[in-house]
């Protein structure tokens, strides 16, 4: 791996995974191993998928099944109360838990209702708890996708479409008026770029009325696009002239071969930058331009990405910023990266898991993608499966 500088300035490494999986007994890890050396196997992935779908078609009863393996792996519980294990297992660890409302692809008013009142659920719970650093909600969850597409195209509204951004803009002002009486941190997700305009405008109203203290409400800024780290400064200028904190948790990006096609089809110019390279070299500049201005930033760095993670970690020490400064954060998925976060934890920064929680069929979606994620690309192994084999080895333990 490429260090960010001499390896002697480095103030934190993620090869230790001792500390990685010090939380998993022998049979946890060898269980950890085996589903990710099925997950590595793209025909098997294809295949899973194909059936999970299916059986649940066909109400086979295939959840316990799906619950004890993938589950386990990437989700925290069913429920809110399921989550407490896992909460406290991590908060052992210093590390802390951002509850994650995962269900996905309800659009009716009644679900995105239901969805904002389990949201206020996670702000309470985090208000009560001290390793709940922070509540989270994407705005498609309590709103229609169609419609923020309309709206970002300045399409014409029909009178009942103007009473669904209504409610929808008044679900958002709920849960952040909420978040700032029980001062917790929300962070609002940053979606595909059709819709983001409107999530942008949103989350600066929001900002301006709950973050005039504290960074209360962040944006998600995704550096995969041309126009983010630009959009940032602005955002930072604009806070500063208007008189508030500006929150940004920084991303790559989620939905690159969605924004490829979309725009090789639409034919418009696409907003995703050429290179991976071009991504990183903005991430890592939006990193120097929030510490640069810490002052009046507080940021969330969601990445699984080494280098990024030390480059901020340097970046913190050169400017003398103490590790558990609480403007800054670090924050994985659970499931993945546990080197990047237990190291984190080990080394004194602040680190926290989205842990997404539902009930199985709804948050099967999010499942899926992760199982994705971990194939083998090209035949080389994914990161998470060397890095349990890695352990196994180190434990002197076989696989099975
Ligand atoms: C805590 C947390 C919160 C998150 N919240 C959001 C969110 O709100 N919205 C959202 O969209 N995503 C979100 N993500 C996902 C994130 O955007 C990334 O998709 C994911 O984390 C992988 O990027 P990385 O920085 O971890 O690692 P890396 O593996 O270093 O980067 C992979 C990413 O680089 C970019 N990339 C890869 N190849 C190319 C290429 N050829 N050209 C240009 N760019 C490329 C893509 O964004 C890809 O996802 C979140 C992730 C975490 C951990």
């Amino acid at each position: 791996m490429e260090y960010p500088s001499p390896k002697n300035q480095i103030p934190v490494f993620f090869e230790d995974t001792s500390v990685a999986f010090a939380s998993k007994s022998d049979t946890k890890l060898r269980k950890t191993y085996w589903l990710f050396s099925l997950m590595n196997q793209a025909r098997v992935v294809n295949l899973g998928t194909f059936f999970i779908k299916l059986a649940l078609k066909l109400n086979l009863p295939i959840k316990n099944l799906i619950r004890v393996t993938i589950f386990e792996q990437f989700c925290g519980g069913e429920t809110i109360n399921g989550c407490d294990p896992t909460i406290k297992m991590l908060g052992k660890s210093g590390i802390g838990t951002i509850l994650d409302y995962s269900v996905e692809g309800e659009d009716k008013e009644t679900s995105f209702e239901a969805t904002a009142a389990e949201i206020l659920k996670t702000i309470d719970k985090a208000a009560t708890s001290e390793t709940i650093p922070f509540s989270v909600f994407k705005i498609t969850g309590v709103g229609s996708s169609e419609l923020l597409e309309k709206i970002q195209r300045n399409a014409v509204l029909s009178e009942e479409e103007k009473i669904s951004y209504a409610l929808l803009k008044q679900r958002v002002e709920k849960l952040c008026l909420r978040a700032h009486e029980k001062n917790v941190r929300i962070f609002i997700d940053a979606e595909e770029s059709w819709i983001q305009g409107v999530i942008d405008d949103i989350a600066y109203e929001m900002m301006q009325r709950f973050n005039k203290d504290k960074a209360i409400v962040y944006n998600t800024y995704q550096l995969y696009r041309h126009e983010t780290l630009e959009a940032l400064k602005s955002a930072y200028l604009s806070a500063r002239q208007r008189g508030y904190i500006l929150g940004g948790k920084l991303v790559r990006g989620a939905y690159m071969e969605k924004e490829r096609l979309r725009a090789r089809e639409n034919e418009y110019f696409n907003p995703i930058h050429i290179s991976k390279e071009a991504t990183d070299t903005d991430y890592n500049l939006a990193i120097d331009f929030c510490l640069d201005h810490i002052e009046h930033v507080s940021i969330c760095l969601g990445t699984h990405n080494e280098y990024s993670s030390q480059y901020c970690a340097l970046k913190m020490k050169k400017s003398q910023i103490a590790t558990d400064d609480d403007r800054i954060w670090f924050a994985q998925l659970l499931g993945m990266s546990d080197n990047i976060t237990y190291n984190l934890a080990k080394a004194g920064y602040n680190v926290a898991k989205y842990v997404p929680y539902g009930p199985i069929d709804a948050v099967l979606p999010y499942l899926i993608r992760r199982a994705e994620e971990n194939t083998s690309i090209a035949g080389q192994s994914s990161r998470e499966f060397l890095l349990v084999k890695n352990e196994l080895k180190r434990r002197g333990i076989g696989s099975l």
